[in-house]
């Protein structure tokens, strides 16, 4: 019961608690793995409880037509885990996950459908099945996070590992590895990457598949920066971005701000986050 009222503390208050009220309406245990001081916990809650607004979107992003940001509560809700430099790797990787998964879901929307038919215990009636070919491209090392959520939602997709690193000096891409098959043999690639920073491995990653022969590519996110999605936009407004987040910009060193720091390091405990 994560927002149970205390007595006489209308519940949308909460933010206003101490610790031990916190503690005794369940709070805490809600809580846990992201706030553990009242100061914290007030100063996290900056705002009462509010349903997203899931449309129109903002200015900014209606500008670019082929992104979409889900308002979705248990996306934002995920978002806010994932971003707290307090969750450790098991849990960011559990989140990384999950969001794949919403994502997913939502990036396969529009996707053809074949009908067939299936006998349930009762009867035959008809039914449908994916009616395309899938190829999951993730971007080596933080996209591999995203893979088996996306293996979860298509069983079938065929799985491909691109490798990309971002020279620090030039901010560019450079591939360094490239598993794909000798030709194009999907209908629909998902490129997989948790953030979209300057879109450089995006823009790259695109152009490979574009070359191998694939005519139909969308982007899955978790977080993106303005300039990676003005870069893809004008280099391949073809390709259908889904994230979560638009974050503000990025920093002289490409990371996205605010961001979650290194989705690389955060999944797999190297380094130090952001
Ligand atoms: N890659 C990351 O992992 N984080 C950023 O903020 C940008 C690129």
């Amino acid at each position: 019961m994560p927002f149970a009222p205390l007595s006489g503390a209308p519940q949308h208050r909460l933010h206003a608690q101490t610790e031990a009220q916190a503690r005794r309406s369940g709070v805490q245990t809600f809580r846990i793995d992201l706030i553990s001081t009242a100061a914290e916990f007030a100063a996290a809650y900056k705002e009462e409880p509010f349903v997203p607004d899931s449309s129109p979107l903002p200015v900014r992003e209606a500008a670019w037509p082929t992104l979409h940001v889900s308002r979705h509560p248990a996306i934002l809700h995920k978002l806010a885990i994932l971003r707290n430099e307090r969750t450790e790797p098991k849990k960011f990787r559990e989140v990384v996950r999950e969001l794949s998964w919403l994502l997913g879901y939502e990036a396969l929307a529009d996707v053809e459908v074949r009908p067939l038919e299936v006998s349930t215990p009762m009867e035959r009636t008809d039914a449908h099945e994916l009616g395309v070919r899938i190829g999951l491209v993730p971007i080596l090392r933080a996209g591999l996070g995203m893979v088996d959520a996306m293996l979860e939602l298509m069983p079938t997709a065929e799985v491909w590992h691109l490798g990309l690193f971002r020279d620090e000096r030039t901010l560019r891409p450079v591939e360094y590895y490239n598993k794909l098959p000798d030709s194009a043999s999907v209908d629909l690639c998902l490129i997989l990457d948790p953030m979209l920073a300057t879109g450089g491995s995006a823009t790259a990653a695109i152009e490979v598949l574009k070359r191998w022969g694939a005519t139909r590519i969308k982007l899955v996110n978790l977080i993106v920066a303005p300039e990676g999605v003005d870069a893809v936009t004008a280099a391949h407004p073809d390709v259908e971005i889904y994230c979560a987040a638009v974050d503000r910009q990025l920093n002289e060193l490409g990371y996205i701000l605010p961001g979650l720091g290194d989705a690389g390091d955060r999944q797999f405990g190297t380094g130090r986050a952001g």
